[in-house]
């Protein structure tokens, strides 16, 4: 690197909170799945902003949209409906089995109108004693106090008590315990339909299924956060989408009733950003109607939550995502990744283990997690960390199978070389 890239990176992190360990090198620019930086290399980006860029960099249309809404109309007081705004709506609404949509500008702000959303709900239908929120082990929802507030890490982080009360964690998948902790107190259950920062875990269908069962008696409100696993990142519109459960008796020792036919396992809420708008900072909430219903004028506000840039972004991104045939391209192109993977494991025994769903994909190693993601890095393939060991994957969706290839080909020679 030349002295004066790291000059620049010195000085950014003197000015700025050290919140993250800086990279190494200066990230200049993108064009579809690979991102350059200042001197000039190349990386496949299977990191995308952690499953953020899912058109990849510098999409022709999205620009084309950006450029036209900028110019047009970017900011306007959050009571004024613009066309951009319905447009979007329509698509979250038209994909799901959502009623409504609240347009906030990330996930975490998307999991605390969540929430804000089922106690108010709970404390309109149950009384003022439904307070408690259930959430799981090895969750991750955000940093701002009411998700921070039902993600584990609460636990290692005491500095910053007291959180929001009355929340109950649970272990994820696990059927026992879990009914003991619902009561006439329980407004809400909270979970990833795929764990993303605690480790690639996909919920088993089953489970989810159960935890509907639990929420319908007494009424609970069931949240489902798709900040990272939704808009098309495991091959549905919706996570939801991807979770069908049949006979119930097989798994979890008989207590829920017994289900013939695959069924998919509707939430009541879900929370989305990263995807919807591809590195346009935006998010949603998409509620059914009772739980909409509870967010009366004067509850809830933003100040930049359903401009109309982000909007016409939104519509861009998420009309693109909603073909039939985008999501079969990720369906077919995440199998490929695992595949690819599977064989490598197979052939060499230097991947341990594989886990995730979709275009949301990581393996573990014999390699130590943080070296393998510097040696990739400098081999030219971008990953992130999830979980204690874990190298995530969360490439563009629109990556073609040569780009696949490619990736694959740069992990397989990593692996064999010394470390
Ligand atoms: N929920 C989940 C499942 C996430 O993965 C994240 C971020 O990684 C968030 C919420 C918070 O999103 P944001 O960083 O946009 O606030």
């Amino acid at each position: 690197m030349s002295q004066d890239n790291q000059t620049i990176i010195d000085k950014t992190v003197d000015l700025t909170f050290e919140t993250y360990k800086a990279q190494s090198v200066i990230l200049d620019h993108g064009e579809g799945v690979y991102a350059y930086d200042t001197d000039g290399k190349k990386y496949l980006d299977f990191a995308a902003g952690i499953a953020v860029a899912s058109l990849g960099h510098a999409h022709p249309k999205m620009l084309e949209v950006i450029n036209e809404q900028a110019g047009k109309l970017m900011a306007c007081q959050g009571s004024y409906v613009t066309e951009p705004k319905l447009e979007a709506a329509q698509i979250l609404v038209d994909n799901g089995c959502f009623d409504k949509v609240f347009f906030s500008n990330s996930g975490t702000e998307s999991v605390e109108c969540a929430l804000k959303m089922a106690r108010k709900w709970a404390y309109d239908n149950k009384g003022e004693q439904a307070t408690e929120i259930i959430a799981f082990r090895n969750s991750f929802h955000g940093r701002t106090y009411g998700s921070a507030s039902v993600t584990e890490k609460r636990l290692s982080q005491a500095f910053f008590e007291p959180y929001i009360p009355d929340v109950h964690f649970a272990d994820f998948n696990d059927f026992d315990g879990i009914e003991d902790l619902f009561s006439e107190k329980t407004a809400a259950v909270i979970i990833e339909p795929v764990q993303g920062e605690g480790g690639l875990n996909p919920a088993s269908p089953c489970f989810l299924r159960h935890l509907r069962n639990l929420c319908d008696r007494p009424k609970v409100a069931l949240i489902f956060d798709d900040v990272q696993c939704g808009s098309g990142r495991v091959g549905t519109f919706y996570a939801y989408q991807s979770f069908s459960c049949c006979n119930l008796n097989s798994c979890n020792n008989g207590k829920s009733p017994v289900y013939k036919e695959m069924k998919l396992i509707e939430p009541d809420i879900a929370c989305l950003a990263k995807g919807m708008g591809s590195g346009f900072p935006v998010g949603a909430v998409v509620a059914k109607k009772q739980f909409a219903d509870a967010m009366v004028i004067g509850t809830h506000g933003t100040t930049y939550g359903g401009n109309p840039l982000a909007c016409a972004v939104v519509a861009c991104v998420l009309g693109e995502i909603a073909q039939p045939e985008f999501l079969e391209h990720v369906q077919e192109m995440g199998a490929l990744l695992r595949g690819e993977l599977q064989k490598i494991k197979e052939k060499s025994n230097k991947i341990t283990d594989i886990s995730g769903l979709g275009l949301m994909l990581g393996f573990e190693s014999v390699v130590p997690v943080k070296e393998m993601i510097g040696a990739l890095h400098k081999n030219g393939l971008m990953t992130t960390q999830s979980g204690a060991s874990l190298v995530r994957l969360t490439p563009p969706l629109i990556i073609t199978k040569d780009e696949i290839m490619e990736a694959v080909s740069i992990i397989d020679k990593t692996l064999h070389q010394d470390f």
